[in-house]
């Protein structure tokens, strides 16, 4: 028994000193907490003002969702001028403000958009190569700035320029929580992938942590529709944005989503069967019902809210001759820059039959036969089916006044039905931040040492994520990232 203790007293001391050895203590100005997209770009900024910084990411890759983005939004930007497009800054800034009602932080917007065009001088300082500028749908503003090489292209060259400014970048390494010192914020308690624990202590933090997409029950707490099935998203829990809440930070704008273009379970952003499913074909609901005019899927912001109110599935149907249109004379909605407008399906037959294994597409000869294999009613299917082609023949959709462009009819078997359910590409609320992207609590005084940007910040948008100005989440975290860095090398220059 005695011998047993002794052992016990043994492993436990044995235990608490690996465990005292295994905790690492930095020293630096910054810490960083995420390399996604705002992250790497407030890091970069911050250490090329001579800031010691510490980066941080959870993950064994880099670049967060930002390693998937296409373009950046920007106003009055030198590849603007010498196109004499000539949307002036205020012009943007009006939009956004009337847009979001005036719910949106005017201050901060306005910081945003004048921050903009430098940043687009910036980036291509720093090799970043801008292929087109365009936006995200017919009629829309030309904001987006799409550069070579996609989001993970820049933000790998961002973090080896970070590198060879001598400062670190911990990969698989999650911040836990905050170091809070007489009411100012001074580090980060870490853990990496082997558990061990790094104690950061800094000047100040930046939290970068891209949202919370990917946790359930805050995802059912603050959204209107939890089960939205995440694009590309992974580890989004929302820890950046809980740790600024345990500092005195107040929330904002946790309700707001970026909804995404609906599509099948499964299939790419590259899929032809997705970019089929992404057209304004006709959409039903499980009921076998119409809901909305397709053609919102332009917006397709707007196309998730509306399928959103669905509960989240739909079926797209259309017909052989829907389906000889898309392979022989193109799309009429590209998919972003991925599957352009006008790209011929000619790899639909092959991504189709996947998509029947997976359950997710369907052909049949007859409506009959659709209805049983999809499992709408046969009934409301048929009936929505005969309105349609008499909105089509009449050129006027009589329920929701879709473009008669958009109406092809419901004629020519097979007829296919791909099952469609609502996407986002993340959440886009968390903190309330100044101008200057410090935390604030709910007075709008400034938690001392603390930024919170990107995903994680709120009050950017309304209710809605929209596309009026394309390109505006990622210019919204690369934009944010560098007032940041501004504002975190200043606050430091004023401790001194
Ligand atoms: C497929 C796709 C295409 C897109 N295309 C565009 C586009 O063309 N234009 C546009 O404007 N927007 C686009 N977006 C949206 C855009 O990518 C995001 O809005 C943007 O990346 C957000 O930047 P962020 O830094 O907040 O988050 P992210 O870029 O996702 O970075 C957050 C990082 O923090 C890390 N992290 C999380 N928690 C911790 C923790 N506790 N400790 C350490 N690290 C942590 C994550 O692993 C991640 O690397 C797209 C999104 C997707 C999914």
């Amino acid at each position: 028994m005695y011998r047993s203790i002794r052992f016990l007293t043994f492993a436990l001391a044995a235990g608490a000193a690996l465990f005292a050895q295994a905790e690492k203590t930095l020293e630096t100005d910054i810490v960083v907490v995420g390399a996604g997209a705002s992250g790497t770009a407030a890091s970069l900024a911050a250490a090329e003002q001579g800031a010691k910084v510490v980066l941080l990411e959870k993950q064994a890759v880099t670049g967060g969702t930002g390693a998937y983005s296409e373009g950046i939004f920007a106003v009055e930007s030198s590849l603007q001028r010498a196109m004499n497009y000539t949307l002036s800054r205020d012009q943007a800034f009006k939009l956004i403000m009337e847009y979001s009602h005036w719910r949106a932080n005017a201050k901060m917007v306005r910081a945003y958009v004048d921050k903009s065009a430098d940043t687009i001088d910036w980036m291509a300082q720093h090799g970043v190569h801008f292929e087109q500028l365009t936006s995200n749908y017919p009629g829309g503003l030309y904001t987006w700035h799409i550069y070579k090489g996609r989001g993970a292209g820049w933000i790998n060259a961002f973090q080896a320029k970070f590198a060879e400014l001598g400062q670190p970048l911990y990969k698989e390494t999650t911040a836990k929580s905050l170091i809070i010192e007489k009411g100012k914020v001074v580090g980060v308690v870490a853990e990496n992938a082997k558990g061990e624990k790094l104690r950061i202590h800094s000047k100040a933090v930046v939290i970068a942590t891209g949202g919370f997409l990917n946790n359930k029950e805050m995802m059912q707490k603050y959204t209107r529709f939890p089960d939205v099935m995440p694009i590309a998203n992974k580890g989004k829990v929302g820890e950046g944005i809980q740790m600024a809440w345990s500092a005195g930070a107040a929330p904002e704008g946790l309700e707001v989503m970026a909804s995404y273009r609906p599509g099948p379970v499964g299939e790419s952003t590259t899929s032809h069967l997705g970019a089929a499913a992404k057209q304004p074909h006709l959409w039903l609901n499980p009921s076998g019902e119409r809901f909305c005019d397709e053609s919102v899927i332009f917006q397709w912001p707007f196309a998730g809210n509306a399928l959103e109110r669905q509960g989240g599935s739909m079926f797209v149907v259309f017909d052989k001759g829907s389906l000889d249109y898309m392979q022989t004379k193109g799309i009429d909605v590209g998919v972003g820059v991925m599957v352009p407008v006008t790209t011929k399906l000619d790899k639909f037959e092959n991504d189709f039959q996947r998509g029947e294994k997976a359950g997710v597409a369907f052909r049949a000869d007859t409506l009959e036969e659709l209805a049983k294999k999809t499992g709408m009613p046969a009934a409301s299917l048929k009936a929505e089916v005969q309105r349609y082609n008499v909105a089509y023949t009449e050129r006027h959709d009589g329920m929701f006044a879709k473009d008669p462009k958009f109406l092809h009819p419901i004629q020519k078997a097979p007829f296919y039905a791909i099952k469609s359910v609502a996407t986002s590409l993340g959440t886009l609320g968390g903190v309330k931040v100044s101008e200057r992207f410090e935390a604030v609590d709910k007075q709008g005084r400034a938690i001392p040492g603390l930024y919170v940007i990107g995903n994680d910040a709120g009050g950017m948008y309304g209710d809605s994520y929209d596309l009026i100005m394309a390109g505006s989440t990622i210019g919204f975290a690369v934009n944010s990232g560098r007032i940041s860095a501004d504002s975190a090398v200043a606050y430091i220059k004023n401790l001194r």
